[in-house]
């Protein structure tokens, strides 16, 4: 029978099946008008977002334009604060790819002023601690560690 994973049978683990697949694929991804968000993550360690000048909107993750205006947005610096607005716990290594061992929690933190959630990690606290609203700001990692990607940051409790 072949190595390939994907003939091999599913497994079970903490209750959960786990298919047996591959997926290896090398490629490059442009930002395109987008690409200031993650350079100025990696070089300035800001989280940008863009605001709409018509209806005043604040997107994070930006937008080039706005979507219920159609008219172009404008790069604009978020606050590093927000609230927390979803959470989880990731207690099991799907794969070997996964950018954090488990456990960890994952969730989503409503930036001060932002129309959208953005989707991130937290450290720092106890998964008991955590709530909805639970008040978090942004901690960048060192600049030689920065790689212009999400995991740039992470969310502490204030
Ligand atoms: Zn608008």
């Amino acid at each position: 029978m072949s190595d390939d994973p994907r003939f091999k049978p599913l497994k079970e683990q903490d209750g959960f099946a786990i298919i047996p697949d591959r997926w290896k694929i090398d490629y490059f991804a442009s930002a395109g008008e987008l690409s200031r968000f993650f350079l100025e993550l990696k070089e300035n360690a800001k989280i940008m977002g863009t605001r709409c000048p018509s209806c005043g909107s604040l997107y994070c993750w930006p937008r080039s334009w706005c979507h219920e205006c159609y008219v172009d947005c404008e790069w604009e610096e978020m606050s590093p604060r927000g609230g927390v607005v979803v959470f989880s716990r990731i207690e099991i290594n799907l794969n070997d790819l996964q950018q954090m061992q488990p456990p960890f929690i994952q969730g989503s933190v409503l930036l001060e002023g932002a129309r959208y959630p953005i989707v991130s990690f937290f450290r720092d606290v106890a998964f008991e601690d955590m709530h909805k609203g639970l008040p978090v700001k942004a901690v960048f990692l060192p600049a030689e560690e920065r790689t212009g990607r999400i995991r740039d940051f992470y969310f502490v409790p204030e």
